[in-house]
């Protein structure tokens, strides 16, 4: 292989820029060069294409967001559209393309795979972290830690005025997010899409806090909770006991931001793995890491497979609020 693409699709998360760099410089240290494929599918059907050199990528490890840009398009959706991505691969002479994004940008490159016979590797990067094959994706831990940073900042608030707080983290599948920000912001209760949500055993755990002494109460849900969204939530809670609370969405806010060293170390192992695995002539796969070792997964599975929540956090939150 003397020449790859590199692109990101989909939602954004904090730590794209180190994968992009990560798959730059590792395949120049190969004698391979890099395509940049700007705006994710999008761009490569209208072959929107720079190249990459090692100091295009300079200078980018600490920034949010992609210096590829992204996108949605709906047009790679189709047989026609995506003829037409093969299509200015093959004019650029790409080989091999890597894919960093979420679930949906995997369906699509595998669906690109499949009918044009292209080398395809994706990379795992979504605030969600709801992706079966690794145990982290790029961006949700610093999506928890601005997440944690602005709950830290509520409690000092809410203990001051002894107020109950909703506080709507994203997650419209999944509750990652929402259990790892509950535990290590110390809430009393998390709300996930993964469990059900019984409205009168939180009224009941209210009215035992406040019995107990509590002064202030913060309740995590996950934009996706089958209860609804926070505000939902809390006017259901209301109905049942007369509190007085407030409601704070967290939002975008947890999409953008310098990425932690933690997502920046996960996108370098991850880029570099990616070119790795397209050198070595395997296609088809999701680079991940599993228990600290760099793994692939098969793209179908990425999707298809469930990554459990990790039930144990569950409950030591009940156990510690
Ligand atoms: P994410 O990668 O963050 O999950 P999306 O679900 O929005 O993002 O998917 C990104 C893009 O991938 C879509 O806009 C579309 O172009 C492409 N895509 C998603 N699903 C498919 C599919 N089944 N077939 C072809 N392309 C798809």
């Amino acid at each position: 292989m003397k020449k790859i693409g590199v692109l990101t699709s989909g939602g954004d998360s904090p730590g794209m820029n180190a994968a992009i760099r990560a798959v730059v410089r590792s395949a120049l240290a190969k004698g391979v060069s890099v395509v940049g494929i700007c705006r994710g599918f999008a761009g490569l059907i209208e072959r929107d294409f720079t190249m990459l050199d090692s100091l295009a990528v300079g200078n980018i490890i600490q920034r949010g967001g992609t210096i590829l840009k992204t996108s949605r398009s709906e047009k790679f959706k189709t047989p026609e559209g995506r003829e037409r991505a093969a299509d200015n691969l093959r004019r650029e002479k790409v080989e091999g393309l890597v894919v960093i994004g979420g679930d949906g940008s995997f369906r699509g490159a595998w669906e690109l795979a499949k009918e044009h016979d292209i080398p395809i590797v994706g990379i795992p990067a979504t605030i969600d972290n709801d992706i079966y094959g690794t145990d982290y994706t790029i961006g949700f831990d610093t999506a928890v830690n601005t997440a944690l940073d602005a709950i830290d900042r509520i409690r000092d608030t809410a203990l001051s005025f002894e107020r109950i707080f909703f506080i709507e983290v994203m997650g419209r599948l999944s509750g990652f997010i929402a259990l790892e920000v509950g535990i290590s912001s110390g809430a009393e209760e998390v709300l996930l899409p993964e469990l059900k949500t019984d409205i009168d055993e939180i009224c009941r755990d209210i009215r035992e806090g406040l019995r107990r002494g509590k002064r202030s109460y913060i309740i995590i849900v996950a934009e996706g909770d089958e209860q609804g969204g926070a505000f939902t939530v809390a006017e259901k809670v209301k109905k049942k006991i007369d509190i007085e609370y407030r409601v704070c969405i967290l939002g975008h806010v947890q999409r953008g931001g310098a990425p932690t060293a933690i997502d920046r170390i996960l996108a370098s192992k991850l880029g570099s793995k990616a070119v790795e695995t397209l050198l070595e002539g395997v296609r088809g796969v999701m680079v991940g890491e599993v228990n600290r070792e760099l793994v692939t997964t098969p793209f179908p599975d990425t999707w298809k497979k469930k990554k459990p929540i990790d039930e144990e956090l569950v409950r030591l939150i009940k156990v510690l609020s």
